[in-house]
């Protein structure tokens, strides 16, 4: 086949048929548990300051130093297409004084990403994510609660996932908690992969979640965070994990869990399939992230989830999609059929009952022969003859068997059928 014009960006997916059908499910079940939570929808531009994310993300992780897009404008501003949504979520709560409102706010956000990665299997670089993001009180019961709100979500969508949690301790305790690491994977500094070495000096805590196999190896012997936590950590990581067994979430708990945004502090989690490799989403608390970013003292929390990801995980489990099929196909022939046809596909449409239309010449053969193609269960047919009786009739396809029936009749004979 020859090769067309034009094609999509590398890393990125025309979203239609059943695909577009499993993003709005996705997307209605997670705003309607959501909104059931009490969390209000927010929408942020796709565009940022690059300067928010190198700040925020931080500018020694993948997200900002590899796979950011960004552009100048030629008014000269320096923007980015956002890789992630809290700091959007971030800076909104500070430029709009949200700490004004009855804390803590919720914020639920549907929406586009672009991160610059290497497209594989779960990964593009436009993906969708919805997230959750609660600002401006402290309490582990919220950390819990947040868990509970995505649980039920992918609950909702009828999937088994599994929540793993871990710690990543404070100002107070990670420090040096960071120092004990390093210490104790200096002798095998120079096995670890390329990407680690430099890691041990920039951002050691990634080093834990390293996907390489020596590298995993040599983690399984470093100390954890979690055996190292201060005491006021220790207590609240204890609450958290109290709480998801009276909500009897099911969790693991993941000392190698630090995820890859340095903005976190204590409890971090992401959701995996049962034996599922890739992570579906994740999130954490972010105690000083609104104060780095300029506003006042502010604990918060949040996550996000994958829309893509999941999507083919409920399309691999063959999750029911409600059955929006249209079971009638309205056919016409000659002109006066034609403006009638008009009609009654109005008569349907208000009657709550959608139905296929043909409002083209084609012949009757051609006509029945896509409603077959559409899945059509009854064809109504409206020719001449039938406009001088006012009268229509009602072919059920799998049979062949028609009959003729009343036009005034037709909204309520299809009912009294499907
Ligand atoms: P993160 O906060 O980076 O862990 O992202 C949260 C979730 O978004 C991940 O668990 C994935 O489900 C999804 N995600 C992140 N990056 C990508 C990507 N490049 N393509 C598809 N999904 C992604």
């Amino acid at each position: 086949m020859a090769k067309k014009e034009y094609q999509k960006p590398t890393g990125t997916q025309d979203i239609y048929g059943k695909k577009q059908r499993y993003f709005e499910k996705i997307e209605k079940v997670s705003w309607e548990v959501s909104q059931e939570y009490n969390f209000e929808r927010i929408q942020t531009p796709i565009i940022e300051e690059k300067e928010l994310f190198e700040r925020s993300v931080g500018d020694q992780t993948d997200i900002v130093q590899k796979e950011m897009y960004v552009f100048e404008t030629k008014g000269g501003d320096k923007l980015a297409l956002r890789p992630e949504g809290t700091a959007s979520i971030v800076r909104s709560y500070i430029e709009n004084d949200f700490y004004k409102k009855p804390q803590p706010v919720k914020f639920f956000y549907f929406g586009p990403f672009f991160r610059y990665e290497r497209p594989q299997k779960g990964r593009y670089r436009q993906f969708h994510q919805f997230g959750l993001e609660v600002l401006g009180k402290n309490s582990p019961a919220l950390d819990s609660q947040l868990i509970q709100v995505f649980y039920q979500i992918f609950k909702r969508l009828d999937l088994e996932v599994v929540a793993k949690v871990n710690s990543l301790g404070d100002d107070n305790c990670r420090p040096d908690y960071i120092k004990d690491l390093k210490k104790a994977l200096k002798k095998d500094k120079d096995d670890l992969c390329e990407h680690c070495q430099k890691r041990y000096n920039d951002n050691p805590l990634r080093i834990l979640d390293c996907k390489n196999e020596t590298c995993k190896e040599i983690v399984q012997n470093a100390p954890q965070m979690v055996d190292n936590l201060c005491k006021s950590c220790k207590k609240k990581f204890q609450s958290v994990l109290e709480y998801l067994d009276e909500m009897d979430i099911p969790y693991e708990l993941d000392p190698f869990l630090v995820r890859g945004l340095d903005y976190y502090t204590n409890t971090v989690f992401e959701f995996f399939a049962e034996d599922g490799e890739l992570a579906l989403g994740g999130g954490g608390r972010y105690d000083k992230l609104v104060e780095l970013m300029g506003g006042r003292e502010t604990p918060a929390l949040g996550g996000a989830v994958g829309v893509e990801r999941v999507a083919e995980f409920m399309e691999e489990n063959e999750i029911e999609l409600d059955d929006r099929s249209k079971k009638v196909f309205l056919a016409q022939l000659g002109s006066s059929a034609k403006k009638k046809a008009f009609e009654i596909f109005e008569d349907f449409r208000e009657a709550g009952i959608p139905v296929y239309e043909s409002m083209g010449r084609d012949s009757l053969k051609a006509q029945m022969s896509r409603a077959d193609k559409l899945g059509a269960k009854y064809t109504l047919i409206l020719g001449k003859q039938e406009c001088i009786k006012d009268q229509i009739i009602i072919r059920e396809m799998k049979t062949g068997k028609q009959e003729t029936v009343p036009l005034e009749n037709i909204v309520e004979e299809i009912k009294k059928r499907i």
